[in-house]
């Protein structure tokens, strides 16, 4: 067993090259095109990291080699056992992280897919509470909001898919514990979707830590 080295984000964000790949293999048949195609989509996911092992580099650059969907099926089928699960947290923990929350619903934590996710997310349906837990800094920050289904399509804050969204209402405190605002934004409706998507971090942690600060 390897040391896991991809993150969910990363692996999407691989998985993104592959289908371009296997696109371009459809489609194109100058060999030069493909040629470009190929040297892209590995400089891609190796330009992910910022530091690698021989091998993992060498694993990473494979994905130009291949010529079928069959193959890359495969590849990325083992690139998944390199993946890094969602470090593990329980019910207690994420309590703790939601102590004005009266009778918190915490979900079935047997029931997730750690590797594929980057940030833990339910909805309490009867309230209309969306609760985020995402591990930051060797801790985890637990936000929670209202959501409202915005009952439309466009494009997600968090994963950039267009997707059915809702408004993500955070309150937050600003400068003094009487001093209440809120921030909000368009986010996925679909928790799992959201985690498959997402292929950057950037403005989860940002949207995040803003409600925290
Ligand atoms: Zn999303």
């Amino acid at each position: 067993m390897q040391t896991p080295f991809i993150q969910n984000h990363q692996y999407n964000y691989i998985y993104k090259q592959a289908e371009f790949l296997l696109k371009t293999l459809r489609s194109v048949v100058d060999p030069k095109v493909l040629d470009t195609v190929r040297y892209t989509v590995s400089t891609n996911a190796v330009g992910l990291f910022q530091e690698l092992t021989l091998e993992q580099k060498q694993l990473l650059e494979q994905l130009s080699t291949y010529n079928t969907l069959h193959d890359v099926q495969q590849y990325l089928n083992q690139l998944e056992g390199h993946l890094i699960a969602f470090p593990e947290v329980s019910a207690k923990q994420i309590q703790k992280l939601f102590p004005k929350a009266k009778k918190l619903k915490v979900p079935d934590l047997e029931s997730i897919d750690y590797a594929h996710t980057t940030y833990l997310r339910w909805t309490d349906i009867a309230t209309s509470r969306l609760f985020i837990v995402y591990p930051y800094e060797g801790r985890f920050l637990g936000i929670e909001g209202r959501i409202t289904a915005a009952n439309k399509k466009g494009y997600c804050m968090f994963c950039h898919r267009h997707q059915e969204l809702g408004f993500f209402n955070v309150k937050t405190k600003a400068h003094s514990p009487d001093n209440f605002s809120s921030i909000g934004q368009y986010v996925c409706m679909d928790h799992a979707a959201c985690n498959h998507s997402i292929t950057d971090i950037t403005m989860l942690e940002r949207f995040l830590l803003s409600t925290v600060k």
